[in-house]
């Protein structure tokens, strides 16, 4: 109630309509009497894991390189778990009968991480996301509300110590304290969750991210121990890592209808879609990449009033020419306080 109040939520009107169901099972699924969470690694299962976090980090250093953020590259996650958790429920109803029951993931007003918390599956990290010693953090979360009384799980310890990577590598720094999240100011949320312009002040410090960000959890000590996905399903697509920003923003909407189908990343709609690759191609304008700006002058004229706007902030991201140097100086003099 305190982060809502704060404001902290955004745009996402939802977190707060739904009030005390959020937090009380049974008001959302009367007769609730436990949960079963559950979580499902999801690394694609080529990922390099001896240095898979270095792999990622690369991608930033790269600037007309586009970044989706790891778990949207491969299928959508919502249907993958909630399948799975549909099938678990039957495993359960053939053992002891038929009883009432919910499954969820990411798409009901439910406090996920706190749950998966409570019951085990990790400790809440100081960039508020669940995270475990054998697996870190990068695994989705599911819960089946269930009408019968199970035992409990405990929680498990929390091991953050005195480690504050995640706070200190933000771009935006939207971890405002060791966990509490400012939605508002994190890169997931202005890509993916938030409709409108993203706030100038925060577009330098997007780079190349088009599609959520992962870097409090690429720099997360305990993600050495992520594990990659069992099933095929969170493999990368074609054309989507390792992509030019620039292939990607000559995408039309049927380009992106059908590149994005059964992908979490078609939910935003191309004109977010544009919007994103138009901060990242301004900013790798600003650092000197080459073909940045004939890129976004193919959009300079969109019927999007949205990404024309967004087309010319990033334009307007060229660097300054040097200044001519004055006679008898010559490039790389050195200064005269130098
Ligand atoms: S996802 Fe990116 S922007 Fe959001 S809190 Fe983590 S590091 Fe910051
Ligand atoms: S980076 Fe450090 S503080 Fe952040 S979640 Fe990981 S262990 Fe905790």
């Amino acid at each position: 109630m305190q982060w809502l109040a704060h404001g902290f939520h955004g745009e996402m009107k939802y977190m707060a309509t739904h009030g005390t169901r959020r937090a009380r099972p049974a008001e959302l699924v009367p007769g609730t009497v436990s949960v079963i969470t559950a979580r499902m690694d999801y690394l694609p299962r080529d990922t390099p894991l001896d240095d898979w976090q270095a792999v990622e980090f690369d991608r930033l250093a790269r600037p007309g390189e586009a970044i989706v953020s790891v778990y949207a590259r491969g299928r959508d996650y919502h249907k993958v778990l909630r399948a799975r958790l549909a099938t678990l429920a039957e495993c359960i109803a053939e053992e002891v009968g038929p009883f009432g029951h919910r499954a969820f993931t990411d798409s009901a007003p439910v406090l996920e991480a706190e749950l998966a918390s409570r019951s085990g599956q990790g400790w809440r990290g100081k960039h508020t996301l669940v995270l475990d010693r054998s697996a870190g953090s990068m695994f989705f979360l599911g819960e089946i509300y269930v009408d019968m009384a199970l035992p409990e799980s405990e929680p498990v310890s929390a091991h953050c110590g005195s480690c504050s990577a995640c706070i200190d590598i933000c771009p935006t720094k939207a971890i405002v304290a060791p966990y509490r999240l400012d939605a508002r100011r994190c890169i997931s949320y202005l890509t993916i969750e938030h409709g409108g312009p993203i706030p100038q002040e925060l577009r330098p410090l997007m780079g190349n991210r088009i599609y959520g960000c992962d870097d409090c959890q690429l720099i997360c000590p305990w993600n050495k121990f992520a594990k990659k996905s069992a099933l095929p399903d969170f493999d990368a697509r074609e054309g989507l890592t390792g992509q030019a920003l620039a292939s990607l923003f000559a995408w039309s909407e049927e380009d992106f209808l059908r590149f994005t189908e059964g992908s979490p990343i078609r939910r935003i709609g191309h004109e977010r879609w544009l919007r994103n690759i138009a901060v990242a191609l301004g900013n790798a304008l600003r650092a000197g990449e080459s073909g940045a700006a004939e890129a976004l002058a193919t959009r300079a004229s969109d019927p999007s009033e949205l990404v024309r706007e967004h087309v010319a902030w990033a334009l307007a991201q060229r660097p300054a020419p040097a200044t001519a140097a004055r006679p008898g100086q010559t490039a790389g003099s050195p200064s005269p306080a130098a």
